[in-house]
């Protein structure tokens, strides 16, 4: 690369991260124009750039919540949705996160966030799922380690999946709840999907941008890990494979790592 040419990447990197802040000070719309979608990754992608930073995948991972947060904000759902504080149906399923998402967890379990959720209560509710595959959980009321009392200990922090789901149909809901085949057809928020699922794939495209592991892993199996060790995200951040514990990961999203990759490619050019 030229001189010229780096002062004009350069330049670019600097327009994109102004036009990110923006975006994430008032959110995108459900369906963002690329360069937007793109800013805003640019912006996650300086924070996972800060080297000197042992918590940059912790705040890369609220970055992306709160892109998720303003985007709702500010282009709401107009079909009503049915859930309700105290609704907890969805609690009990099964919930996937990616390493970012689990320090947030776990740093609000230690910081008292989720308060009565702590840390010993926490894993020892997560020894429960441990091992059980996604469809095994249907029926079964295992709860999540961070539900309390019908509601979610750490709501403001939850990971994107939770956002994501977010029913229009209260009985489909119980019925999942009570282990009643709907092949998984409970209908949810199309817009609430939109901006968890936006903001999902601006993270995993600038962690790919960061060269940073992009699997996902069964919440309570990821918060055991994140939860034991202090020190398990800058040694994640160093290259260990502090996951390892939290058996497979998860399969593949193709469409969501398909966005995620040309989010990544268009950081890279
Ligand atoms: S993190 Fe919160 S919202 Fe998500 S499944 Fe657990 S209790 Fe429910």
């Amino acid at each position: 690369m030229n001189e010229t040419t780096r002062q004009q990447r350069r330049k670019l990197v600097r327009e994109r991260l102004k036009t990110g802040e923006r975006a994430l000070a008032r959110g995108l719309s459900a369906n963002p124009v690329r360069e937007d979608v793109i800013a805003v990754a640019q912006v996650l992608r300086a924070k996972l750039a800060e080297t000197d930073n042992p918590r940059r995948a912790t705040e890369a991972a609220a970055l992306a919540q709160r892109l998720a947060e303003t985007s709702l904000k500010a282009y709401p759902a107009k079909t009503p949705i049915a859930c309700t504080l105290g609704c907890s149906y969805c609690c009990y399923g099964f919930v996937s996160v990616v390493a970012p998402e689990a320090f947030r967890l776990a740093d609000a379990v230690r910081a008292g966030a989720s308060a009565p959720v702590d840390a010993a209560t926490a894993r020892a509710a997560a020894a429960l799922t441990r091992g059980v595959a996604p469809d095994d959980r249907v029926g079964r009321k295992l709860p999540c380690p961070l539900l309390n009392d019908g509601a979610c200990s750490v709501y403001t922090v939850r990971p994107l999946v939770c956002r994501q789901t977010t029913s229009l149909s209260l009985p489909g809901c119980v019925e999942e709840f009570e282990g009643i085949d709907r092949d998984g057809r409970i209908p949810i928020s199309s817009v609430h999907m939109a901006h968890a699922s936006n903001a999902n794939v601006v993270l995993l495209g600038a962690m790919l941008a960061a060269g940073l592991p992009t699997e996902a892993y069964e919440l309570g199996a990821a918060l055991e890990v994140t939860l034991a060790d202090p020190d398990c995200e800058r040694r994640w951040l160093a290259g260990e494979n502090v996951f390892a514990a939290a058996g497979r990961p998860m399969p593949r999203q193709p469409a969501a790592d398909q966005v995620a990759a040309a989010i990544a490619n268009a950081l890279a050019g």
